[in-house]
């Protein structure tokens, strides 16, 4: 492992060291290997980045007892403690295999670390090295598998994996929750007059637009060509309908250059769950007042009201 570490021990006088550049101590008959082997075992056993961080925490504590173990990776998003109380000795570790940073372990507690422990704790980092990197790559793949490359939003298999879930959790949470299924109007003949290049840069500023109105609370995503579905929880009728018509009103007002200054308009279609909906009973309602939106006229909102 390259990367670096400072300790801190008795705050306030820190006391940071130089990094060394491999991690790996040479392993004493201290109990060390047992443990390391211990830990390769189980983190052998999983590709979850909290189930690894946490594995990682229960042997740390089995030996250290800890106060506090923080993993932190802004490129993963991810913050994972355990433990609430931050003692005052503090070991930072900040984790890289070759060029991939893999984020920052903080171990703190109220007694000092003594140098054999600090070499033992290097020794089991090392260990979660590899297990952290693969879990890191994985989390990545799966990200990108529920994302559609040319929007960035999320894509088909991500709606048709949350999509039944997001309806149970409101049902057990008696909130409501609203579906709107929207399609671009005229879009073949965007591509057929400006060639598909614009057209994919019309979806891309629809998905903008569409994002930048919703609530962080809300999920869109493209459900398929020019077709796009945002799921709004706890929004009844008539906030979902609002929406919707603020979302036209934008997409209208959107101008792109390529299309030179044309505007471009989306038809909406508004349902809301009901007590006896699947999945499929309430999208094909929100489907079927897209439809009606389509045939009174294009450029705007139907609800199944
Ligand atoms: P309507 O108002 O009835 O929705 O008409 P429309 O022309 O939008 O509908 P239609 O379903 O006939 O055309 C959809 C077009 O979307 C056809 C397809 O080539 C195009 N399309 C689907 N996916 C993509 C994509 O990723 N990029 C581009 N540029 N075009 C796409
Ligand atoms: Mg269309
Ligand atoms: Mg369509």
């Amino acid at each position: 492992m390259t990367g670096t570490y400072s300790i801190q021990q008795d705050l306030p006088t820190p006391a940071p060291r130089q990094a060394p550049s491999q991690l790996a101590h040479a392993v004493s008959d201290d109990g060390t290997l047992g443990l390391i082997m211990e830990l390769s075992g189980k983190l052998q056993t999983t590709l979850e980045l909290e189930t690894l961080i946490e594995l990682f925490a229960q042997v740390m504590h089995s030996q250290f007892h800890y106060d506090s173990l923080n993993y932190c990776s802004s490129d993963a998003e991810s913050d994972i403690s355990y433990g609430k109380r931050r003692a005052r000795n503090r070991l930072d570790y900040d984790l890289k295999v070759l060029d991939s940073d893999l984020g920052v372990i903080s171990i703190t507690r109220g007694r000092r670390f003594s140098e054999s422990e600090i070499s033992q704790i290097e020794n089991l980092l090392a260990a979660l090295l590899y297990p952290l990197r693969n879990a890191l790559l994985y989390q990545t793949a799966i990200q990108s598998a529920f994302l559609d490359s040319l929007t960035g939003v999320k894509n088909r298999t991500a709606f048709d994996a949350n999509f039944s879930r997001e309806i149970e959790f409101n049902r057990r949470k008696q909130t409501d929750l609203s579906l709107i299924v929207m399609d671009i109007d005229f879009f073949k003949r965007i591509n057929d007059q400006y060639g598909h290049a614009v057209g994919d840069q019309v979806l891309e500023a629809v998905a903008n637009t569409v994002e930048q109105t919703i609530r962080s609370s809300d999920a869109l995503y493209r459900y398929g060509g020019e077709e796009f579905v945002v799921v709004l929880n706890g929004t009844d009728m008539d906030g979902a309908k609002l929406l919707a018509e603020r979302i036209r009103e934008n997409i209208e007002k959107l101008r792109i250059k390529s299309l030179k200054d044309i505007a471009i308009t989306l038809s909406l279609g508004v349902t809301v769950l009901r007590e006896d909906d699947t999945a499929q009973t309430l999208f094909e309602r929100a489907d079927a007042a897209l439809y009606s939106a389509k045939t009174n006229g294009r450029n705007q909102v139907v609800s199944d009201e």
